[in-house]
């Protein structure tokens, strides 16, 4: 049985505030400084679970796109947007995207951000896959995230000398508090520190926005940090919120092979060293992508992860190759110094040899259900980042567009808050009876369940076997209240929805892969919503209905 609350321990300490932004990545952070500019006044408390700079994104290495070069346009955007989406992105979000993009990239380097540059001044640009134009501007040659978190996290500490902004760190939201109408009243927080904020208690606001990332450590293998654990889906899911697109998890088709024991956040190797010219090869150095899409190695992320894939299951081997040599030592030092440093690490020199690589879970191109202003289905509670689904991606994110999407509609958010905030309401009275929290040990049987079940290649036998065997790992109940049994019912929260979406999607598109249908068909083509209600997980399928 799957808990609509989790079990928490009575709040003990009260806080009051306008809004709680529950996050501090791009989408967080952005949120927060948005905010204030469209209300100065407003109060604003920013809760993170870890510190401020842990989160996917400060391990963005590709960078971000915007149709900013010469020969670019949103409408070029747009369409290479919409080719990765699968027939599954709104086209009003990838609109407001492509053409709020360019803006969202210049404000950033007006607070501060430093993209590289060509030697006459301009943006440098690169290509990726999917991306038939030049347009993703990049920092540090390969640590785009890292320069971007630095300027917004600089940007909110100058911000953080008002009354009015409270930063909390080690603060993690356990679940939404709600009227009696169903209307957010603010949540609850579990903060390790020290002075009156310790413990759980309860913040009590007229608007939440969960900016909380992915939920990448559902799978074994991923690229994801450990905080992504989609705890924003399954809170939200908690307090009757709608979920689009769970199936739909990209997994990156290159990260590095580090052994047959390797566990956790695995260095990616971004397609962009691709876009400069590396090509997978196997181990007797065929080219592999060549003749399987008509860009090749620059296919799109799912098209080229399913090929490695099946590489590896015909030839038996846990790894295929890639040849970046070709691009010679100044190419890895300037441009990839990043990746180069985490190879050398790992004892391969990708100067001179080839670099072992497999995919992993990446990113979640579903998440909470959001409209073109990232309010979600309950009144008073947003959703930012790649915590959301605002249609953006469709059935395929297009590499890129995810921290442009947290810049975009983080302002979006913030432009609605503007027009007038949500009234205050008070929470219903405190429902007790909530159990089903689960024993932190799921977690790493759950993660293997998901990755050998429900990953890169999917069938009904094997879903089933997923679907069984979360229900199983379901059993194993915990009744110590703490971060680790929060976060472990979150990620089997999230697992079984995405299990039962995948199974209910009886085609492929996208990133979702069905060996027993491996054909793209007409009538699945819309999307699967998923409500947790007082019988468990339901889905309904909503058609998309051409203008
Ligand atoms: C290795 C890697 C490379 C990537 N490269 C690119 C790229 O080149 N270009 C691109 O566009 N995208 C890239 N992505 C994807 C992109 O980085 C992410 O989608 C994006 O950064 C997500 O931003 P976010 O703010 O939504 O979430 P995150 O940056 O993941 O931040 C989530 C925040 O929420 C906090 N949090 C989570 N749960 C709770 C809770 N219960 N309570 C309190 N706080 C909580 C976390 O601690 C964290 O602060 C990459 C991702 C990875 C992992």
């Amino acid at each position: 049985m799957i808990a609509r609350r989790l079990l928490a321990p009575p709040p003990g300490w009260r806080r009051d505030t306008d809004v709680v932004v529950v996050g501090s990545g791009v989408a967080g952070v952005t949120t927060v400084l948005a905010i204030r500019r469209a209300l100065p006044d407003a109060r604003i408390l920013l809760a993170t679970k870890s510190v401020l700079d842990d989160g996917s994104t400060r391990w963005a290495q590709g960078g971000v796109a915007a149709a900013l070069g010469p020969g670019d346009s949103p409408e070029h955007h747009l369409k290479d947007t919409l080719v990765a989406g699968a027939g599954l992105c709104d086209p009003r979000a990838v609109r407001a995207l492509v053409t709020e993009g360019p803006g969202a990239v210049r404000r950033l380097i007006g607070i501060g951000a430093e993209f590289d540059r060509e030697p006459s001044g301009p943006l440098a640009l690169t290509r990726e896959g999917g991306h038939l134009r030049r347009r993703i501007a990049h920092a540090g040659g390969d640590a785009t995230g890292a320069e971007v978190s630095r300027a917004l996290l600089a940007a909110l500490a100058e911000a953080g000398s008002s009354a009015e902004l409270d930063v909390i760190e080690h603060a993690l939201a356990i679940d939404l508090l709600l009227s009696p109408d169903g209307r957010v009243a603010g949540l609850t927080l579990h903060v390790l520190g020290e002075g009156q904020t310790d413990g759980v208690g309860a913040v009590y606001a007229r608007a939440v926005v969960l900016a909380t990332g992915g939920f990448g450590q559902v799978y074994v293998a991923t690229t994801n940090p450990p905080v992504s654990t989609g705890d924003g889906v399954a809170l939200a899911l908690r307090a009757g919120a709608e979920a689009a697109d769970l199936e739909f998890v990209q997994f990156h088709p290159t990260v590095l092979w580090l052994g047959p024991d390797s566990r956790g956040r695995q260095p990616l190797i971004s397609e962009a060293v691709r876009g400069e010219g590396a090509v997978l090869v196997d181990r007797s150095g065929r080219r592999f992508m060549t003749g399987q899409h008509g860009l090749a190695d620059l296919a799109p992320r799912d098209v080229v992860a399913k090929a490695i894939m099946r590489e590896m299951i015909s030839s038996g081997a846990d790894h295929v190759f890639l040849d970046g040599r070709g691009l010679g030592a100044t190419m890895w030092e300037h441009r990839f110094p990043t990746i180069l440093a985490s190879c050398r690490e790992h004892g391969i020199d990708p100067v001179t040899e080839l670099i072992p690589v497999v995919p992993a879970a990446h990113y979640a191109s579903g998440g909470v259900k959001t409209d073109l202003h990232g309010r979600t289905s309950v009144p008073g509670l947003y959703a930012c980042g790649e915590t959301a689904c605002t249609g953006v991606h469709g059935a395929n994110r297009l590499a890129s567009n995810s921290l442009l999407e947290g810049l975009v509609f983080a302002e979006r958010i913030a432009a609605t808050l503007g027009r007038g905030l949500p009234a205050a309401v008070e929470p219903a009275a405190r429902d007790d009876r909530s159990a089903g929290l689960l024993d932190p040990a799921v977690v790493n049987p759950l993660q293997h369940l998901m990755s050998a079940r429900a990953g890169v290649l999917r069938s009904g036998d094997g879903l089933a076997e997923a679907a069984a065997g979360l229900a199983e790992l379901g059993r194993h109940e915990f009744d110590k209240p703490d971060a680790r049994a929060w976060q472990a019912t979150n990620l089997h929260l999230v697992a079984s929805a995405v299990v039962s979406v995948a199974q209910a999607r009886q085609e492929t598109r996208g990133s979702h892969w069905r060996e027993d249908f491996g054909a793209e068909s007409e009538a699945w083509r819309g999307h699967l919503i998923v409500t947790l209600g007082s019988s468990g997980l339901r889905s309904v399928f909503e058609p998309v209905l051409d203008d």
